[in-house]
């Protein structure tokens, strides 16, 4: 089994997770109510989208 040669240390651990990101990419807030929304997806709090409340119009 390959074992690595050197010990990883605190430093190079620590400077390869800054590479992790804790939030999701591709949030944005909502013109309409400021809520954060996934970007070009319907709000989830109010229902815009594209400046239209597209969750209250009748079908078709
Ligand atoms: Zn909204």
């Amino acid at each position: 089994m390959a074992v690595p040669k050197r010990k990883t240390s605190k430093q190079r651990k620590r400077k390869r997770r800054t590479h992790y990101k804790l939030e999701v990419p591709g949030m944005v807030a909502c013109p309409n109510c400021g809520e954060y929304r996934k970007s070009h997806h319907i709000c989830p709090s109010c229902g815009f989208y594209d400046g239209e409340d597209v969750m209250n119009q009748s079908e078709s």
